[in-house]
């Protein structure tokens, strides 16, 4: 197989006009082929909606809305379009928030994610002589093989290590010219930090890329990193439901994710009125994959976050870009009636060159009083050896700019460099305990 279809490039190099025109033929095709879903087969007789009705993009909203709950209530397989030995393989998803949901795979499905996977990891400018080391973890979480499989098909060689095991992943960096990595942005930080403490400067491995995602990070973790590393840091969407990770990554304009419009049809609506919110404002996040036969989800609701970036990127890609997310729908939190993300938090604590990497954000309240944000965050190494007082203030003022940012105040715990809970997945920064009456 040649470079260019290794890479899906005739799909890569679609104009708008092209990407439309074909993305009405395989909308067709994929409506057809979900009938044979019990699930749709069922939902599309409910609504009385005949298949060979939709013919093009402009028929969409005639289709019904899946949800997670959708999906949950499908298990085990009642999406399934196919006949079973026609699945070379299963995934579900991380179950983040409940139950996993079963996702199948044709060969011709594989075939086409690691496509995908390799066209994203390639857009960065990484090609067949760097050496990416995939500390995602292998298993369930796709996260693992469908990095995997997309740098082989790249021709990268692979490193499959895992997450987990620091001095491990450094050994393997420093002895086999690894160039790029691919890891949570939590975990990526982790290890800076862990390098740091050790007296380490993680500039030293020589890394070019980094591929993080599968957890929302703001901007000024993403510069944290780069500046740590000295790589560049490629913003990477992706989830179970959708395949996983190849759905839309970032070009070296980093600035923000060209989603992959010849395999997915994107909309941005609403999620109170479920219609679709003018183009460049914040939304929730619609997907119906079009070239995926073994099960086939119409109009996906990610309940992610997101709009789409207007204008056309200066790499000259014609695949619209997804924005950094804020978050999912269900990750906002209200903490005494103010409407909050984590995300703006971590915004204010990244900035902060005195502060490690590491936080949670822990939510109280105690009977009939008002909620209490403590944020719990890791110094940086070198910030103890400093004078009391000039911690102190630095405290106070980080406490105003957290006020400022969230609009109530939060109290700031700072603890050592390393003494949270590290996630070998995705991480957790949010614990609720506040009692619900
Ligand atoms: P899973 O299917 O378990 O791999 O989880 C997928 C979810 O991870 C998505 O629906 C998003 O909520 C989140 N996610 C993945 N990549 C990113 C990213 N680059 N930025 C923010 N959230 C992400
Ligand atoms: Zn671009």
């Amino acid at each position: 197989m040649d470079f260019s279809e290794r890479i899906g490039e005739r799909f890569k190099l679609m104009n708008r006009d092209e990407i439309r025109a074909w993305q009405s033929e395989r909308l067709a095709i994929t409506v057809k082929q979900a009938a044979k879903s019990p699930w749709y087969k069922a939902k599309f007789a409910e609504m009385g909606l005949n298949p060979e009705d939709i013919k093009s993009c402009d028929d969409i909203k005639k289709l019904p809305l899946t949800t997670k709950e959708d999906l949950r209530l499908s298990y085990p397989d009642k999406m399934l379009a196919v006949d079973k030995s026609e699945i070379v393989r299963l995934h579900t998803s991380s179950g983040t928030t409940g139950k996993p949901t079963a996702i199948f795979h044709t060969a011709q499905d594989i075939q086409n994610w690691a496509e995908l996977m390799a066209r994203s990891i390639n857009l960065s400018g990484a090609t067949d002589k760097d050496v990416l080391q995939n500390m995602s973890g292998y298993g369930m979480f796709t996260g693992g093989l469908g990095i995997h499989f997309g740098g082989e098909r790249l021709g990268m060689m692979m490193i499959p290590a895992g997450p987990g095991n620091t001095p491990r992943h450094l050994m393997l960096i420093r002895d086999f010219g690894v160039t790029a990595i691919h890891a949570t942005p939590s975990y990526a930080m982790h290890v800076a930090d862990e390098m740091i403490s050790n007296g380490e400067d993680p500039k030293a491995l020589g890394l070019k890329y980094a591929f993080l995602g599968a957890e929302p990070y703001t901007e000024a973790m993403r510069l944290r990193l780069q500046e740590l590393y000295g790589f560049k840091v490629y913003n990477s969407y992706g989830l179970s439901e959708m395949n996983g990770p190849g759905v839309a990554m970032e070009c070296t304009y980093q600035n923000g994710m060209h989603i992959w419009e010849d395999s997915y049809i994107v909309e941005v609506i609403n999620p109170e009125t479920l219609e679709d919110v003018p183009e460049g404002e914040i939304g929730e996040l619609v997907l119906t994959p079009i070239r995926r036969m073994g099960m086939p989800i119409i109009r996906y609701r990610t309940r992610d976050l997101t709009r789409i970036i207007p204008g056309k990127c200066e790499c000259g890609l014609e695949h619209r870009r997804l924005a950094r997310f804020v978050g999912r729908s269900d990750d906002m939190l209200i903490v005494r009636g103010v409407n909050i993300f984590p995300s703006r938090i971590e915004q204010v604590l990244m900035a902060e060159e005195w502060l490690g990497g590491n936080y949670v954000l822990h939510l109280t309240r105690e009977d009939g009083k008002m909620d209490v944000m403590t944020i719990r965050v890791e110094l940086a190494k070198d910030a103890m050896s400093g004078s009391v007082d000039v911690l102190k203030n630095r405290k106070a003022e980080l406490g105003r700019k957290i006020k400022d940012a969230a609009g109530f105040t939060a109290i700031i715990e700072l603890v050592e460099p390393g003494s949270l809970p590290v996630s070998m997945g995705k991480a957790k920064r949010v614990i609720d305990e506040r009692d619900i009456f």
